[in-house]
């Protein structure tokens, strides 16, 4: 229930410039986000990667409203992937669609996408979609797909376990050879759309990492989930899947001590960085998936 306000209330302008302008919710909102600047995105990369870990770059930010943010956005993404080459970094990048405009300018979008994906394949970075809300799921899918039809075999998807689709898309895109990051799901979905129960979308989680796990391109598994993190690694040695033959990713911020002893197994972990002035919408998403950083929250704001 606060989970589903919290995930409906990411989406709200009003509250976003009530919160962004709160000193307090600012200092909680900086434990999941490196910082306001790409500088501070490459500092927490190059920080991270000198223990042992890779990194995907999040420049926050979507659904923009003009067609100049969204250029803008794409922008930030090119300096990214300067600052990562430049810095000799093992970082990728993540890219909400709907920050290039994938529900206004479609095509635009794609655009923006290809100029992106040519940038990183120069430099030798991995491109991961976000998935967003079910509203982007199909035409995000089509992105990828009309990525590779163009060459750029480095550039794949979330999908999310708690859709009834994933299966489905696992096998449509594992069949192109796209490179998947398996995740829960982060946003309120309705109940014909998605598993509403924790159990369910486990155990869709669990199927879907092991047929990965069998026939998937470098499967990445974003969770901080130990009983899911379990699953993985029974699966990869049954299945003998060798350590470098997949990943798993966690959020800048949580749960950096299981981060370390995966790395210290020589299991590879990568971070999933985010940076940026719009960090509202993935800060209140990150309060949804745990009511104790709702309480920081609370404790904070009555300190102010
Ligand atoms: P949970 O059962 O939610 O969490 C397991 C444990 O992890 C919790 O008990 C807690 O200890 C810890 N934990 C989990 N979340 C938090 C948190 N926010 N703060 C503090 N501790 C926490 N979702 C999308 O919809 N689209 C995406 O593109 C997407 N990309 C992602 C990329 C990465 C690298 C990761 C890690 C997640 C991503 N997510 C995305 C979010 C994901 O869908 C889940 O909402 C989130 O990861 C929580 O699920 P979990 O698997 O960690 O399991």
């Amino acid at each position: 229930m606060v989970s589903t306000v919290l995930a409906k209330a990411s989406e709200s302008r009003r509250l976003e410039r009530l919160v962004a302008r709160s000193r307090p919710a600012r200092a909680v909102a900086m434990r999941f986000v490196a910082g306001e600047r790409l500088e501070d995105g490459l500092d927490a990369a190059s920080a991270l990667a000198e223990r042992g870990r890779s990194t995907s770059l999040d420049f926050v930010g979507e659904r923009v409203v003009t067609e100049e943010d969204a250029r803008e956005a794409a922008a930030m993404y090119h300096r990214a992937l300067d600052g990562i080459d430049a810095r000799g970094l093992p970082a990728g990048i993540s890219v909400k669609p709907t920050q290039l405009g994938l529900l206004a300018w479609p095509a635009r979008c794609a655009e923006l996408v290809d100029g992106i994906a040519t940038r990183a394949g120069e430099v030798g970075a991995h491109v991961t979609l976000d998935m967003e809300d079910s509203g982007t799921t199909e035409a995000t899918v089509q992105l990828v797909e009309a990525c590779h039809r163009a060459g750029h075999h480095h550039v794949g998807c979330a999908l999310q376990t708690y859709l009834r689709r994933t299966e489905a898309d696992v096998v449509r895109l594992e069949g192109i050879g796209a490179s998947l990051r398996l995740c829960k799901g982060a946003y309120a979905e309705p109940a014909h759309l998605a598993y509403q129960s924790r159990r369910e979308t486990d155990a869709s989680y669990r199927r879907c990492a092991t047929r990965l796990l069998a026939h998937g391109t470098y499967p990445r598994f974003a969770t901080h989930d130990d009983a899911l993190i379990t699953h993985v690694l029974d699966e990869a040695a049954r299945l003998g899947r060798s350590a470098d033959s997949f990943e798993f990713q966690m959020l800048y911020g949580v749960r950096a001590e299981l981060q370390a002893r995966l790395v210290d197994e020589g299991f590879r972990v990568c971070v999933y960085v985010p940076f940026g002035q719009r960090w509202y919408a993935y800060f209140m998403r990150r309060l949804a998936e745990r009511p104790a950083n709702v309480l920081f929250l609370a404790r904070a704001l009555r300190g102010q």
